[in-house]
């Protein structure tokens, strides 16, 4: 069930709308909006995407090549802000976290994860909460509040290079390489917008981080992959579990969409090699997922797929039921699985301090779902 707050166009403090986040498209649409003659949509259009996403600038008078009475005029109708930015974290490991507000009750965190090799990722959300209920995932406990727009999931980006002096985009030594579809929702439930949002991410005029330098994490909405191949970009997928029976407790959706449909849709994702690998995310549970057994499952499931896995701890959270397995049973399974030649790391616990870890990720905007709040007793 979607509870509708507020879905208008991301609008900060004023009454004239932001284009920041906007799509080549809607840019020119609003220089219609504006009286520029049509023949001149296109090419207004293009001007204002490089300035906005290559340059990242926030004052139209920094354009050069457009004159001053069409920056004046754009300036009267439109401003260049971003979102409201309410919490600032660094994390002593160098992770950053945001909180940000887009709309009245739409609040969504941000989570920068610099990497060892002088690269980082940045952590995106799709949407506010999930309807989705994995058992041990804190987002799962918020019920769905809306789907972001491409404007919010984009902006959630020129946030993240507005702090990091990321601008213009850098050639070289980058802060943010990578774009990761892991933050709240699931991004294939709301595949319209994601997809305009690569659009734009991925154009090389402007912010320019390749497709294949975007990955989509998906709990396993089948019908949906197909669509997400054409885009281009990296699959991830929350496996968890490697048989039906606890697969449907860890991530009920597996109950409509279960093993046997999920690994046919993962094998026909196009162009799978060794350098386009399908990540597993698999969160290790005490007692619940991280057996040998377990392990050999994994490595059935995944026999002849290009794959990596990538091994979670689990981060607890009040009111969890879960523990996370111990140091010695992870290893053990990491080792099993690397030994059959997949990679298999353990994922270090980032931005645990600012509970900026997977799965800790719960704005403000939530609405906690009836069967918890009778289990917290709130
Ligand atoms: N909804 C999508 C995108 C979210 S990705 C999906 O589920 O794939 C967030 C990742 O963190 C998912 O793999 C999710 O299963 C994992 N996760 C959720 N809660 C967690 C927790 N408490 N500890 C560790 N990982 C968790
Ligand atoms: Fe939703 Fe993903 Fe959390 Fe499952 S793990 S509840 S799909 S955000």
């Amino acid at each position: 069930m979607t509870t509708l707050i507020d879905n208008s166009p991301v609008q900060i403090a004023n009454t004239k709308p932001t284009l920041v986040g906007l799509t080549l498209d809607e840019l020119k649409v609003k220089m219609g909006e504006i009286g520029v003659p049509e023949k001149m949509h296109k090419m207004r259009a293009t001007q204002l995407f490089r300035w906005i996403y290559h340059y990242g600038i926030t004052d139209f008078e920094a354009i050069t090549d457009i004159n001053k009475e069409l920056r004046q005029k754009l300036a009267q109708n439109f401003t260049l802000e971003r979102a409201e930015v309410l919490e600032r974290l660094i994390s002593k490991d160098g992770t950053r976290k945001w909180l940000i507000r887009t709309a009245p009750g739409i609040e969504i965190e941000i989570v920068y994860i610099p990497d060892v090799a002088r690269s980082g990722a940045l952590c995106v959300s799709s949407q506010v909460g999930c309807t989705l209920n994995c058992s041990f995932c804190h987002t799962g406990t918020q019920v769905l509040v809306r789907n972001l727009t491409a404007q919010e999931i984009i902006m959630q980006l020129m946030i993240a290079r507005d702090d990091l002096g990321e601008w213009p985009t850098p050639f070289e030594d980058r802060q943010i390489t990578n774009i990761v579809f892991m933050g709240m929702g699931e991004p294939l439930y709301n595949l319209d917008n994601v997809a305009s949002a690569i659009e734009v991410i991925s154009n090389g005029e402007g912010i320019a981080i390749g497709r294949r330098r975007i990955t989509v994490s998906t709990s396993g909405i089948v019908p949906e992959m197909d669509r997400l191949g054409q885009l281009g970009v990296m699959l991830a997928v929350s496996l968890h579990a490697c048989n039906d029976e606890l697969r449907d407790i860890l991530v009920p959706i597996n109950k409509k969409y279960n093993l046997e449909a999920l690994f046919k849709a993962i094998r026909a994702y196009p162009d799978l090699s060794n350098s386009k690998r399908v990540t597993f995310e698999y969160v290790m549970l005490e007692g619940v997922n991280d057996s040998p057994k377990d392990a050999q499952d994994l490595l059935r499931l995944l026999k002849g797929i290009p794959a990596k896995v990538n091994l979670i701890p689990f981060n607890p959270w009040p009111g969890s039921i879960y523990k996370c397995s111990d140091r010695i049973h992870t290893k053990a399974f990491s080792e099993f699985i690397f030994n059959a030649g997949i990679s298999a790391p353990i994922r270090r616990t980032r931005g645990q301090d600012i509970l900026a870890a997977c799965g800790q990720l719960r704005s403000e905007s939530k609405k906690t779902k009836a069967s918890i709040l009778k289990k917290e007793n709130i």
